[in-house]
């Protein structure tokens, strides 16, 4: 590793001149001088416009599906060179398991973005929200929703607990977006951060501009960013405070910041449940993971009175079992030290804090531990930032207890166990964490969760509920998973990350597009009711090269018999008494008498537009959106109106998608149905092809 660690700005690899001193960062273990950490003379308003310029135009050609494919590409990279980053994050006190956290998970998230952006994003770069509004009575003023990227840079601020999952966490969803990142790792980290980074570079597969890495300081930042960029933030509240102050209007400014997270033990999980063992299981990982370093642990045990004792004595006797504290390096450890010297003094701050607000050590001591060093023996580690895990108890009526319980962080392996009489207690002590990341509960009790969720989840970003069932499965308390949203309100930060899509479409722009139908197919690719259409060749027979939006089939009428609906009904054995019994269904308020089943008329509706012969189109995959409008009756007639309404193809398959928009029409040109059929079609085909 170099002397001082290198940023990548402007697509190239950039160090300080030689003579810089920068900060030193130090391994966590021994306290040995990894590398420094310096942006002296680093040009940030110049990385920033490469971000917008370069960066924008080389991601601003890519679709969706393209960059979902870029992340798959990143993400196998990492997977191939992961031992490497394993290695490296040992230095920072990481375990293997802790590894599997920041390693796997980063990789996970790129993953999942990957997978998501291709099947829930369209191959295209505008992403529309939510149905059509009919803005007239004719149909020739329509309105809707559309996200289009935000024209400038994400510029990622992290923590230095999770440099290469809390990192990409952020890329992920900006680069899928198609907005450029500037990362910036916190110093403690930052050489993982620059190797994570380095793979990217070294894959040779980074569109231009798309990803910046600032080692180092980031001074006068926010008089660089306004209208359009972004700014993700991870890290102690005090710093979010003061950064957001300093963000100019339009710039949008997420935190994810400290949180008083909380779990709650059920009345009914008392020893020997299966849901009082997954809870100190939980309770012990959460303590260890990370040395207790995770925005997402648990740093309040709330239990009821009567099992606190129990609570503490499970937990002391899992720990014994299964925590070996040293460095990483070493085989048998299964918890590491803090990131730094600085963070353990911090952290026994905060001990001592918690226990000048009436709280004793009921587990651990603060005294520096014997651990095992790198070499597998045994001793003192004078220069390694080690703690123990430590739980702090609070005596008597938990509601009486000062703020400070609720207020003090010690972001470590530190938790503070309160005992709790009602579980309207136990939900208002939740609350007095001013916003949580994330609250877990275990109960196998539906009531108490009940009570809990109604009580607790607007303090909370994430609930999850630990019982028999799930204990097994459960991706843990402290675990955020790309899917589901990250971040909690009040002193959370209230930010949400990730969330799935939710995530990529907070690095865009949501605009109501008002105009004609015509014009709202031209402007988002989808076409729209009113715009015109063209039906100069069964649309069935057109691969995708040939198959153009607005490609109608509008079918010949056909008549509705009383046999065909009992034929229908004896056959599926649907003899529901609207379309068997004359009397009963005209006592229904929305028959005229008999009718038509709806689902025999959807398939009619397929006889009447399929063309059969083998052709381009691979596989009828779903409807969507069906609804049933007017009541058919026998003597009626129907028709059906196909046209193309979107068409994707799929990058690395010979098919594509398309959605068809169906409208079945009665005699009277009235509208008895509406769907979405939903199709796979070849790229290419020939008359002839078989
Ligand atoms: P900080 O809030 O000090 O730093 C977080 C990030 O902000 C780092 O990348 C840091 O960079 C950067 N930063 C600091 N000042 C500025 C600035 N003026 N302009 C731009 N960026 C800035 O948190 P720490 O990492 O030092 O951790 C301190 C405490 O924060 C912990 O003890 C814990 O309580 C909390 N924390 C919370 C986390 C969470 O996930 N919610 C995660 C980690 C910590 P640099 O390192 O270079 O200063």
């Amino acid at each position: 590793m170099t002397d001082i660690l290198p940023s990548y700005v402007r697509d190239a690899w950039w160090t300080p001149d030689a003579g810089t001193a920068g900060i030193p960062v130090r391994d966590a273990s021994t306290g040995e001088v990894v590398t420094h950490v310096s942006t002296e003379g680093l040009d940030l308003a110049g990385a920033l416009e490469h971000a917008r310029t370069v960066g924008q135009a080389s991601l601003g050609a890519l679709t969706f599906h393209q960059r979902a494919l870029l992340l798959k590409e990143f993400a196998l990279a990492l997977t191939a060179r992961k031992d490497e980053l394993y290695e490296l994050s040992k230095r920072a006190g990481a375990t293997v398991r802790d590894s599997l956290n920041d390693v796997d998970g980063g990789i996970g998230v790129l993953f999942t973005y990957a997978s998501k952006g291709r099947r829930e994003l369209p191959n295209a770069q505008v992403y529309l929200d939510g149905p059509v509004e009919a803005l007239a009575k004719d149909g020739s003023f329509l309105g809707r929703h559309v996200y289009t990227r935000l024209p400038g840079v994400a510029v990622q601020i992290n923590a230095f607990n999770f440099p290469m999952w809390g990192a990409l966490e952020k890329f992920a969803p900006a680069f899928l977006a198609g907005v450029p990142s500037v990362v910036k790792p916190a110093t403690p980290t930052a050489y993982i951060a620059e190797a994570w980074v380095r793979v990217l570079v070294e894959a040779g597969r980074l569109p231009a501009g798309s990803l910046q890495l600032v080692s180092g300081g980031v001074p006068g930042l926010f008089d660089h960013l306004g209208l359009g960029d972004l700014v993700g933030f991870t890290g102690s509240a005090s710093t979010a405070a003061r950064l957001r102050a300093h963000a100019r209007e339009g710039v949008r400014f997420t935190s994810e910041t400290d949180s008083i997270n909380a779990s709650v033990l059920g009345p009914d999980a008392v020893p020997g449940t299966p849901e009082f063992d997954a809870y100190v299981k939980q309770l012990m990982v959460e303590l260890t993971t990370k040395a207790g370093q995770k925005c997402t642990a648990i740093r309040r045990a709330i239990v009821p009175a009567g099992v606190r004792d129990a609570v503490v004595e499970a937990l002391r006797d899992k720990i014994a079992e299964r925590v070996v504290i040293g460095d990483p390096h070493a085989e048998s450890v299964t918890m590491g030290p803090l990131v730094s010297l600085e963070q353990r003094d911090e952290v026994l701050r905060a001990v001592a804090e918690l226990e000048a607000a009436g709280g004793r050590l009921v587990l651990g001591t603060t005294d520096a531990p014997e651990v095992v060093r790198a070499d597998g023996s045994t001793g003192a580690a004078p220069d390694g930032a080690f703690v123990v895990p430590l739980v702090v108890g609070f005596d008597g009526d938990a509601s009486a207890l000062p703020d400070a319980v609720h207020d003090i962080e010690a972001f470590g392996p530190v938790a503070s166990v309160l005992a709790y009489r009602t579980v309207d207690e136990a939900a208002d002590l939740v609350g007095r964490g001013g916003g949580s990341l994330v609250t877990s509960v275990a109960t196998a009790d539906p009531a108490v969760a009940a009570t809990l969720l109604a009580r607790t989840a607007a303090y909370n970003g994430r609930l999850l509920f630990l019982d028999r069932d799930d204990a097994r499965t459960s991706t843990g308390h402290g675990a955020p998973v790309p899917h589901l949203v990250h971040g909690g309100p009040g002193r959370a930060g209230g930010g949400e990350e990730l969330g799935g899509i939710r995530a990529v479409l907070h690095h865009m722009q949501r605009t109501a597009v008002q105009g004609s139908p015509a014009m709202l197919t031209a402007l988002t690719g989808v076409w729209h009711q009113g715009a015109a259409s063209r039906s100069d060749r069964h649309p069935f027979r057109k691969p995708l090269a040939e198959l153009r939006i607005g490609d109608q089939f509008a079918s010949p009428l056909r008549a509705v018999t009383l046999d065909d609906i009992e034929t229908f009904a004896r056959f599926t054995g649907d003899l529901f008494y609207a379309h068997m019994d004359e009397e009963a269904a005209a006592a229904n308020p929305f028959f005229p008498g008999r009718v038509a089943h709806g689902y025999l008329l959807v398939s009619w509706a397929a006889g009447l537009f399929v063309d059969p012969a083998p052709g381009p189109v691979l596989a009828n995959y779903g409807l969507e959106n069906l609804r049933f409008v007017t009541p058919v009756s026998p003597g009626d007639e129907v028709r059906v109106v196909l046209t193309a309404k979107q068409i994707t193809p799929r990058e690395t398959d010979e098919y594509g998608e398309v959605r068809w928009d169906a409208v079945l029409l009665n005699q009277r040109d009235e509208i008895v149905a509406t769907y979405d059929v939903l199709t796979l079609v070849a790229k290419t085909w020939e008359e002839g092809d078989a």
